[in-house]
């Protein structure tokens, strides 16, 4: 069993093809096959390396691994012309010298008639070369009977070949056309299976027309429904991020967008999360909904929430980094990543707000959030700041529960709730009415960070006290 994934380098990886690249990887994975990964950047003018390194950091990403590849239609087209001129050879195709003068008014003649705009092999039986006229080739599609395939997804389709003209397969300069480049692709590396968007389900009969004539055996197809946005709408920027890489760049754990994309067209029972190992056993591309599937964000939050407490923290740490490098917090300048994310996790929905809301822990903050202050280091604080001060001094170790137990001594010494205490605290050492539980909080600044800046409030609170008289 052999697939393939085979975009097109002209954009990012959006979502789309990121899940029909995850149902090939599955598939291959499941039967014990080989995926393989094929860049058609045959078109020059909408192809770009920067498109093509998206998708390959976005599958890398995503974790999808091939087993052969990136092949690149570019450094194919002696191939392609090699083919081309075999087809010539066997009479399987022509050069066609119709002008575009010609072809744009038949066009428009049939559009008049309400006919489907199409060829009319004028040059199909020979034709006389033109002076100064490089011609088209076209491929000689059969005349009549119809095209039959299974498709694993949208079962059986046919097609009369009546409604399919002569295709152009290579262009005045001699540069093959798509349909032509995937066909001998897919023939030359034994592809034996073609999962793809239903957008090139009209292609399919005429590449399978294109297939019989090189007398190569016709792989099976799977055309994968296209992804709505949430308002039924062809999923578009205008829904928000679209592309991989920006997911990763909002802060979503791969785990949890593969899970989530694996879930749009495809089920086992009302199962919601899926491990990879799961994915593989169970995935089966027969079993994907040929309707369309429309974007769901808050399911997609959900599960990066789910991942973000349940994978190791030590596997989050590592995707985090990126967060904090490009929210500029120093990670190496506080609490190791792991305790962070231990702590944050349930906290946050994605590893961009986890390192926005965690700068406390790494950098010193100039000044307290003014609201914040005004209303929790008011003169009556500076008694339950100085008694937990005392007792954070006296601390031989700094873990949770001795934390814990420090805070809870001085509210109860002081015969105060528990939230007179750590709102201060809180306000004290991250500046901010917001933070993790209190014993947590401290645990993370650390033990010469949280004494210092508690001092600090004092000194603020006793500054307050002296201005109000
Ligand atoms: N290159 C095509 C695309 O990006 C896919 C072709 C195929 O999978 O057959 O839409």
């Amino acid at each position: 069993m052999r697939t393939r994934f085979a975009p097109s380098p002209t954009g990012y990886l959006h979502v789309g093809g990121a899940r029909t690249a995850l149902f090939c990887y599955l598939q291959a994975r499941h039967e014990d096959g080989a995926f393989i990964l094929r860049i058609e950047d045959t078109d020059l003018e909408r192809s770009t390396p920067e498109s093509v390194q998206a998708i390959l950091d976005g599958m890398e990403w995503m974790g999808l691994d091939y087993d052969e590849g990136p092949f690149y239609q570019t450094q194919r087209f002696d191939r392609y012309a090699e083919v081309v001129q075999q087809l010539l050879d066997e009479s399987r195709a022509y050069h066609c010298y119709c002008s575009k003068e010609r072809i744009e008014a038949i066009r428009e003649e049939q559009m008049k008639a309400g006919l489907k705009p199409r060829y009319d092999g004028r040059c199909r039986d020979g034709a006389e070369p033109v002076e100064g006229v490089k011609p088209v080739v076209r491929f000689r599609n059969p005349a009549g009977g119809t095209v039959v395939f299974d498709d694993l997804v949208r079962g059986r389709i046919t097609i009369s070949n009546d409604e399919l003209d002569d295709l152009v397969i290579a262009r005045p300069d001699g540069s093959p056309t798509y349909n032509f480049t995937v066909v001998v692709d897919d023939v030359d590396m034994a592809i034996s299976l073609v999962i793809r968007g239903d957008d090139h389900i009209n292609n399919t009969p005429r590449q399978i027309n294109i297939y019989k004539a090189l007398g190569a055996d016709l792989p099976e197809f799977a055309h994968v429904p296209m992804i709505l946005g949430d308002d039924g709408a062809r999923l578009s920027k205008r829904h928000g991020a679209v592309s991989v890489l920006q997911y990763r760049d909002d802060g979503y754990l791969p785990q949890a967008l593969v899970n989530y994309l694996v879930r749009l067209g495809w089920s086992h029972g009302d199962q919601e999360i899926f491990s990879l190992e799961e994915m593989i056993r169970l995935f089966d591309i027969r079993d994907v909904n040929r309707k369309a599937s429309a974007f769901n964000t808050e399911k997609l939050d959900w599960l990066n929430q789910h991942y973000m407490r349940e994978l190791p923290a030590a596997e989050v740490a590592e995707h985090l980094r990126r967060h904090f490098e490009a929210e500029v917090i120093e990670a190496a300048n506080g609490p190791p990543l792991e305790d962070l994310v231990a702590v944050q996790a349930d906290r946050v929905k994605t590893l961009k707000e986890m390192a926005a809301q965690s700068r406390a822990f790494y950098e010193d903050f100039e000044a307290f959030d003014e609201t914040a202050a005004k209303k929790h280091l008011r003169p009556v604080t500076e008694a339950p700041l100085q008694a937990v001060l005392a007792k954070l001094e006296g601390l031989d170790e700094w873990n949770v529960g001795q934390l814990d137990g420090v805070v809870r001594s001085a509210a109860a010494e002081l015969d105060v709730g528990m939230g007179k205490i750590a709102q201060p605290l809180r306000v004290a050492l991250t500046g901010t009415a917001i933070s993790p539980s209190i014993d947590k909080t401290l645990w993370l600044v650390g033990r010469d960070r949280s004494l210092e800046r508690i001092r600090r409030a004092v000194e603020f609170v006793q500054a307050r006290a002296a201005a109000l008289g």
